[in-house]
């Protein structure tokens, strides 16, 4: 079994290895201290970022993407997810769901998004819907051959730089036609209503917005009317595997500052390495790290190899779940192995370890996930997660 990394998937990380250094590293005091980044820094970065092609990295060539694999994506958003202020945002993955627009809406909105020139956000949380997406309140009534959308959103990430959102919202207010909506954010009537603080540092906000009577054309439903749910489905995978992605490349960051700083520190007349109390978190924190990355390359590769989409989701939860709680605990350890100084905001590693709390909540918490796996284990029994990738077909031939 070889488990070398393809050329092409090593040149992609070093690409994104030099960008993050290069580009994202430099800018994380200014964000830490200002808590935004002037506008001409942004638009420095995202001309960055299309120099260094590293635009539409999760979308085809065709639709003017990179066409990266999913690991290729996995290794690229590991070296961007060591930078801290989310400034990995900077680098767009269009929403997965934009693959099924019509002809029309993927040259309006996935190429453009591709290529920069637009940024969508997606918009599925309510105050009275959170981890359950079936209990959204925001409708869409058809009339004279447009649709009226009225409804709140909330913690829609990036809202405050992208020019169009994905709505999640139910035809005629029926829960059964839950459809997604192509919304232009300059249309009469939406409004953002608050743009609240949050823990950590993001380069871009998350505002609350409202839909008062918005006229939507009837060609801006995306996928199918009804078929919104198993679109959002697919953008849930998407995002829990960058997740995990990003916070692997988060813990290695925190992981090698710490590593190298026990190795620095003298205290009692010796390096703090050489107490086992700090020795053994650091080999803790190398078996965390060594699992997950694992997986996240493993889960990957499954995906690359055509994974039916039950068993991708189902995956996606355990690298999710996996990842996002390893960071916490490596992230924790790493404070701790800095002392004072791991809670200083000037240090990465505060700032990391406050930024991946998020982690366990957005795209479905760690009890959702949970929740995902149990079902999978009900349903299709426990070989979808002790069992390996070939396994089943081999014993059927046999
Ligand atoms: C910074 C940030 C950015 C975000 N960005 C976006 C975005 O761009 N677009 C978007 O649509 N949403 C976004 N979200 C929303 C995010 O996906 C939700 O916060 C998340 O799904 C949880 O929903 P909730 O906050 O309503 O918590 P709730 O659903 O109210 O959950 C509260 C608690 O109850 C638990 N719980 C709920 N149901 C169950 C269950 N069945 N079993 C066991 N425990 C359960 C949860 O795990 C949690 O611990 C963002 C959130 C944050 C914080």
């Amino acid at each position: 079994m070889d488990l070398s990394l393809p050329a092409a998937a090593l040149d992609w990380q070093q690409r994104a290895r030099a960008f993050a250094k290069e580009y994202l590293f430099p800018r994380e005091i200014e964000l830490e201290m200002t808590g935004s980044l002037p506008k001409a820094t942004l638009d420095s970065l995202r001309r960055a970022v299309r120099e260094h092609g590293l635009n539409g990295i999760n979308h085809a060539k065709e639709v003017g993407g990179q066409g990266c694999s999913q690991l290729e994506l996995t290794l690229i958003n590991e070296e961007l997810g060591k930078s801290t202020g989310a400034l990995w945002a900077v680098v767009p993955h269009p929403a997965v769901a934009l693959k099924h627009g019509t002809r029309e809406q993927i040259e309006t909105y996935l190429r453009p998004s591709c290529l920069m020139e637009r940024r969508a956000c997606v918009a599925v949380t309510e105050p009275g819907a959170g981890s359950d997406p079936r209990s959204v309140c925001s409708r869409a009534d058809r009339r004279d051959g447009r649709f009226i959308l009225n409804g709140e959103k909330w913690f829609v990430t990036s809202g405050d730089v992208a020019d169009y959102i994905i709505v999640h919202a139910n035809v005629d207010g029926d829960p059964e036609k839950p459809t997604l909506f192509l919304v232009d954010k300059s249309l009469p009537g939406i409004r953002v209503a608050r743009e609240p603080k949050f823990t950590h540092t993001y380069v871009f906000g998350h505002p609350e917005f409202l839909f008062e009577n918005v006229e939507i054309r009837e060609d801006r439903v995306l996928g199918s009317v009804g078929g919104g749910l198993e679109l959002t489905k697919d953008w849930f995978v998407e995002a829990r595997l960058q997740i995990a992605a990003n916070t692997l490349g988060a813990a290695i960051r925190a992981f090698e500052l710490a590593n190298a700083w026990a190795a620095e520190r003298q205290q009692f007349g010796r390096a703090i390495r050489d107490f086992q109390a700090i020795e053994f978190m650091l080999a803790d924190m190398s078996v965390d790290i060594m699992a997950t990355k694992s997986l996240a390359y493993r889960v990957s590769c499954e995906i690359d190899n055509g994974a039916d989409r039950n068993l991708a989701h189902a995956h996606a939860s355990v690298l999710k779940l996996q990842a996002s709680e390893m960071a916490g605990r490596v992230l924790d350890k790493a404070v701790q192995i800095f002392g004072g100084r791991g809670y200083m905001r000037e240090n990465p590693v505060e700032r990391l370890n406050r930024e991946v709390r998020v982690d366990r909540i957005w795209e479905g918490t760690s009890e959702i996930q949970r929740a995902i796996i149990g079902g999978q284990l009900r349903k299709r029994g426990s070989g979808v997660f002790t069992g390996w990738v070939n396994e089943q077909a081999i014993r059927r031939e046999k």
